[in-house]
C-alpha cells in the first residue's frame, strides 16, 4: 500500500483524516514514523504555515508527507482568530480559554457567521502542491457537546443543527473544511501518485 506521512502531532486531525481517506492509503503520523518535532506555525496565512510544516518534515525524511493549517475566521471580527486561532488566548493553546475570549468578543454581536478553513500543503516526489477547503457556519452563544477539539463545540456547520462537539467523526465529516481539502488531496493522489513509491 502506498504510505504518505501526515506531518502533525494532532491525535483529533489523524484520526479525522484516516476515516476520510479510510483504507485506500496508509497514513503515518510524525509518531508513527519516530519523529519527534513540534514545527513552529510563526506567517500570517496558513499556505505558508502549512509548508513550513511539511517542508520540514520532506527536508527531514525525503519522503511524500502532507500537512494541514486550519483557522476560525470570524466575519465580525473582521477574520479573527484566523491564522492565529491555535495561540488566540495565549501561547499555551488552551481549547477553553481560547472559546472564552471569542465568546467574549462576540457578546454584542449578532452577525455570527464565520468560516474554518484548511489548507493541506502536499509534497509528492518533491515537488509541492496545495489544496483548500472551506466550511461556513455560525458561532453559537456557548459551548455544546464533547466530542471533537478545538472550537468544535461552539461552531454549528450552515446545514446543520448541532455543533460539531455533538457529531460523530462520520457526520462531522459530511460538512467539514479537512474533509473538503483531503477529498481534492485524495483526488489529486489518485490521478498523479501512478508510480510505486521509490521511498
Ligand atoms: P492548527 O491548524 O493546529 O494551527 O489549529 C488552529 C486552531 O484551530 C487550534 O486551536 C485548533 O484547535 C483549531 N482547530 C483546527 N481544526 C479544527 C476543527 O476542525 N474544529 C475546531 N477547531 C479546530
Amino acid at each position: 500500500m502506498k504510505t504518505i506521512i501526515f506531518a502533525t502531532n494532532n491525535q483529533h486531525k489523524i484520526n479525522e483524516i484516516k476515516f476520510i481517506v479510510g483504507s485506500q492509503y496508509q497514513i503515518v503520523s510524525l509518531k508513527d514514523a519516530g519523529i519527534d518535532i513540534d514545527i513552529p506555525e510563526p506567517y500570517d496565512t496558513l499556505k505558508e504555515n502549512a509548508f513550513a510544516k511539511s517542508s520540514t518534515i520532506y527536508k527531514l525524511t525525503q519522503q511524500n508527507c502532507f500537512s494541514e493549517d486550519t483557522g476560525l475566521f470570524v466575519e465580525a471580527l473582521t477574520g479573527e482568530p484566523g491564522v492565529r486561532s491555535a495561540r488566540y488566548a495565549g501561547e499555551e493553546n488552551d481549547p477553553l480559554k481560547n472559546m472564552e475570549k471569542l465568546l467574549k468578543n462576540l457578546v454584542a454581536e449578532t452577525n455570527r457567521s464565520a468560516q474554518f478553513i484548511t489548507v493541506i500543503s502536499l509534497i509528492l516526489d518533491g515537488v509541492a502542491y496545495l489544496f483548500e477547503g472551506v466550511c461556513r457556519g455560525l458561532i453559537i452563544d456557548a459551548p455544546k457537546g464533547t466530542n471533537g477539539f478545538g472550537y468544535d463545540p461552539i461552531f454549528i456547520p450552515d446545514g446543520a443543527e448541532k455543533t460539531f462537539a455533538e457529531m460523530t467523526n462520520q457526520e462531522k465529516s459530511l460538512f467539514s473544511h479537512r474533509q473538503k481539502a483531503t477529498a481534492k488531496l485524495v483526488a489529486f493522489l489518485s490521478q498523479n501518485w501512478k508510480l510505486p513509491s521509490l521511498n
